[in-house]
């Protein structure tokens, strides 16, 4: 069982597919760590987003111990991930470790841009999570807010636009809906409700 979660930043889609995967007890990737990680480490040899071969060669030679790095989760992280996202030879590169993840027994949960799109287009199920932009950056900003940092609501919501317009308008594995993943709109809905309806589709599946 395959079961692919795409969409945009602070959707909600990294809380749907962890529910999913240990409710079912499947395996669970978040697929953007492994582009933060590469912007992690891009950031700190001071290489700038455009320098082609130092990300495909970061990609290449991932050190599995930096997903537990604390600066991953950070905003200048995440810009230099979106960055480096649309460098094909960086998506090459991390292409057969998500393959080779998501055939794991009983099951695996993806959450991503492109998993039902193009890491796993054969993904048993496929889900959307989107919300509004406005949704999406109160949202970060209150998860930023909370852990101390001191950002506006306006930064953050203009963080979140030149992330999502860089990561739908790049030529190679775009954020898009797959034509047959079931849209969940999560931004007049509170998480329990969002856990409820995905659940059951899961259930149905299985
Ligand atoms: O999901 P997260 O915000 O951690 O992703 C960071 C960045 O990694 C995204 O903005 C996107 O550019 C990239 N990404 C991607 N494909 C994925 C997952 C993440 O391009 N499957």
């Amino acid at each position: 069982m395959i079961i692919a979660v795409d969409g945009p930043s602070a959707a909600g889609k990294g809380t749907v597919a962890r529910a999913i995967a240990s409710r079912m007890g499947y395996h669970f990737l978040d697929t953007g760590s492994l582009y933060r990680m590469v912007g992690l480490a891009m950031l700190r040899a001071g290489k700038s987003g455009d320098d082609v071969s130092a990300a495909a060669g970061f990609a290449a030679t991932l050190d599995p111990a930096s997903v537990r790095d604390a600066d991953l989760r950070n905003e200048d992280v995440a810009a230099m991930a979106s960055k480096v996202a649309a460098i094909p030879d960086v998506r090459a590169a991390l292409l057969e470790f998500q393959r080779r993840f998501a055939r794991q027994k009983p099951g695996a949960v993806l959450d991503g841009r492109d998993i039902g799109t193009v890491v796993c287009p054969d993904a048993d199920l496929k889900f959307f999570v989107t919300a509004r932009a406005d949704v999406r950056a109160r949202r970060r900003f209150e998860e930023l807010r909370g852990q101390g940092h001191k950002v506006s609501l306006e930064q953050v919501l203009a963080d979140i636009e030149a992330r999502d317009a860089r990561d739908a308008a790049r030529a190679v594995a775009p954020t898009v809906a797959a034509p047959d993943a079931i849209v969940i709109d999560t931004s007049d809905l509170d998480r329990h409700a969002v856990l409820a309806r995905v659940m059951s589709l899961v259930r149905a599946r299985n």
